[in-house]
């Protein structure tokens, strides 16, 4: 017998190869195991004809091998095997990516169960790496898992089959609570997720699950908030906001500050604050921090500001630079790539509380960075952080009150229950005098028309961007396409002009440099990669050409969109595409109607489903195997109230009842993520 806590190297047949593959999986214990959920299932009672098997949805055909697999060599490390299959009626070619032992298995001339997504090729289709198995194998619903190289569903089914029948299965979601809700038992839970005896089983099995992890991380995160509702030291009776509304260069919108105003209002309490600030992109959360910032100092504690990319910590370090040049407030720059030797001077001085405000990336949660008195810290695009993240910065001051900005639009209920642990203020207002930004989408042959646009703002003294083609996966080749473009661009069309790049590969150094270049409008246009998504403020450049646009997704489209349009001039965003398919279509029409953050992120989850959209990078939050935050609200709510009952009754969650529940939220939230 196992425990569920067992190495996954004590299963029969599995030796060091396959724990290798099965770790590729996030597979190291028998649990693990048993919560590696089929993708899908494919249901052998619903075979159909190849001639009328639905294309690019997963179908299940009956059909005999034609000939071996042809083995093809590609490329260094790319090796396809081809071969044909056919009912009798219609031919369907057959492709596996590197998958010898695949394509082994298949015999000439025996008849075989695939699975997978048909696709039409001209008039010829194909289907790409399906699972199969024997014709004489019987018929059921069959799940389907996460295939890694040499792994494939079929050998992960014996396993999990191998699991279940070893492993003694506690239930950590104590009788009551079961009861309550009509869960079924996990053991039961697991079989039936694995093995359905049927279709209601699976979606009761799959209800269970879901019930089981939302619960968790309900619990988790209402377990962070009543950590955060500790006392504070860093308490900032007196407000000076009206003096900093005085030095700035504009008049503040009543969205910013009523931000300001809340947040003011809870840094002056012995509570320390842990507020979310969303805004979208433009919406000027930058200037609500230095607010903050600036009241810290004058109440005599330090800040810290933490930002995801160098870029963006630097950008920020020059803006608040600018905002305190007429006060006594010292701000200073940490990111990785400060030189060691004058990281120890920066680290001093902030040890000895000479600077009020550090700015900085990840470089701030390095042990050896000490505060004399940090009380308010702040993470910009909070998404991109694990709350470990925020919350090992929290760590170097006495509970410091902390801002997150984000311009994530998650609908609000949802925003609520996701950062149950956070208050919320929303900036939904812009700065006056912004002007909506035109979106045309086009065309690569009317190219020179748009570049020629482009040449005209730069004659009249404004600066634009024009935006690599996104080239997935693969930074190197990214790298090579921004440098191309940029030469291309540079000695070609826009000759004569100042052509600054940008990319990610770029040593940090000529990163500030090129981004320094371009603020100043020393360089006028900027070729330049996704870099620029996220934070980039040059209020002079007014006009972007985004190309093979449909290549991004819709929120980024909109982050991109988001670097102009930030000043008082008319701004114009150009989207270049030759992409024919309708998804990419319906993308850019969606960009060209509408500059709404929230509309276009809910355009973008229909799109892209909710599972890509929520997950652990959009929120920080750990990894939801089953449950989805869209679709699965009424469990959602569910659990939330279960889990507030829960604390209300017993807030430790106490006694031998909980004591295995207790155990998994804390697995989830505390351990996973280190
Ligand atoms: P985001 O919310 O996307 O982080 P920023 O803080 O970068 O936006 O602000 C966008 C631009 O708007 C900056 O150039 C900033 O200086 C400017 N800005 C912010 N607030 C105002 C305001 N109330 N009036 C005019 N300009 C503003
Ligand atoms: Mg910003």
């Amino acid at each position: 017998m196992f425990s569920t806590q067992t190495d996954i190297k004590y299963l029969k047949g599995v030796g060091e190869k396959r724990a290798k593959q099965l770790a590729k999986l996030g597979v190291f214990t028998v649990r693990d195991l048993l919560y590696l959920f089929p993708r899908v299932y494919e249901d052998q009672s619903k075979i159909v004809p190849i001639a009328q098997a639905e294309l690019n949805e997963n179908v299940s055909i009956r059909a005999m091998v034609c000939r071996a697999c042809t083995e093809y060599k590609v490329r260094k490390g790319m090796t396809l095997y081809k071969t044909k299959i056919t009912d009798g009626e219609s031919m369907v070619n057959l492709t596996f990516f590197n998958n010898k032992y695949a394509a082994m298995q298949l015999e000439q001339g025996e008849e075989y169960i695939f699975f997978g997504k048909i696709t039409l090729n001209g008039y010829t289709r194909e289907m790409t790496s399906p699972t199969f198995e024997s014709a004489e194998s019987g018929e059921r619903i069959k799940p389907v898992y996460p295939q890694t190289m040499g792994l494939n569903s079929r050998a992960l089914e014996k396993l999990v089959r191998q699991a279940l029948d070893n492993a003694v299965i506690d239930d950590p979601l104590p009788e009551k609570l079961r009861n309550d809700y009509c869960l079924m038992p996990l053991r039961q839970a697991l079989e039936n997720i694995h093995f359905p005896a049927g279709e209601d089983y699976m979606s009761e099995a799959r209800r269970r699950l879901i019930f089981e992890e939302l619960i968790f991380l309900q619990l988790g995160l209402l377990r962070l908030k009543s950590k955060n509702s500790r006392t504070t030291a860093c308490v900032m009776p007196q407000n000076f906001i009206e003096d900093f509304y005085k030095a700035l260069p504009f008049e503040l919108t009543n969205a910013q500050k009523r931000a300001i105003a809340q947040s003011a209002e809870d840094m002056a309490k012995a509570v320390p604050m842990n507020r979310l600030l969303q805004g979208d992109v433009g919406s000027g959360k930058t200037a609500v921090a230095a607010a903050l910032v600036y009241n810290a100092a004058k109440n005599g504690f330090q800040s810290a500001l933490m930002a995801p990319t160098e870029v963006l910590a630097q950008q920020h370090y020059e803006t608040f630079c600018n905002f305190f040049k007429d006060t006594d407030i010292n701000v200073t720059l940490l990111t990785g790539s400060t030189p060691a030797a004058a990281k120890k001077k920066i680290k001093a001085r902030i040890a000895q509380g000479e600077v009020a405000l550090v700015v900085g990336t990840h470089a701030l949660i390095q042990k050896d960075v000490e505060f004399k008195s940090l009380g308010f810290v702040v993470t910009d695009e909070q998404h991109r952080f694990g709350v470990n993240q925020r919350s090992a910065l929290s760590g170097k001051g006495d509970c410091p009150h902390t801002l997150v900005m984000s311009a994530t639009p998650i609908p609000r209920t949802l925003a609520l229950i996701i950062y149950s642990d956070l208050d919320l203020s929303v900036l939904d207002e812009f700065p006056k005098g912004r002007q909506k930004i035109d979106t045309f989408s086009i065309d690569g042959e009317k190219r020179e028309r748009a570049y020629g646009y482009v040449k005209k703002h730069l004659c009249e003294g404004r600066q634009g961007y024009i935006v690599c083609p996104l080239v997935e996966q693969d930074e190197e080749l990214e790298l090579v396409s921004a440098q191309e473009l940029y030469s291309k661009l540079a000695d070609g069309f826009f000759k004569g002009f100042r052509v600054g790049l940008l990319h990610g590969k770029m040593k940090a150094e000529d990163k500030k440099e090129a981004l320094r270049a371009f603020a100043q409008g020393e360089t006028q246009l900027l070729v330049s990669t996704t870099v620029i998504e996220v934070g980039i403020d040059v209020p002079n450049a007014v006009i972007m050409v985004v190309e093979n646009a449909e290549r991004f997704g819709l929120s980024q489209l909109h982050q991109l969109r988001g670097r102009i349009g930030r000043g008082k001039h008319k701004s114009t965003c150009i989207l270049i595409s030759d992409a024919q398919n309708s998804e990419a279509q319906r993308r850019l029409h969606t960009m060209v109607t509408t500059s709404d953050g929230f509309k276009i992120a809910d355009e973008d989850l229909k799109l892209r489903g909710p599972g890509d959209f929520f997950g652990s990078r959009q929120h920080g939050l750990p990894d939801l195997k089953i449950a989805d935050m869209m679709s699965d609200t009424f469990i959602l709510n569910e659990t939330r109230r279960a889990a507030v009952a829960m604390l209300n009754e017993n807030p430790a969650l106490e006694g031998e009842e909980y004591a295995l529940l207790r155990k998994a939220v804390n697995a989830m939230f505390f351990a996973a993520q280190n």
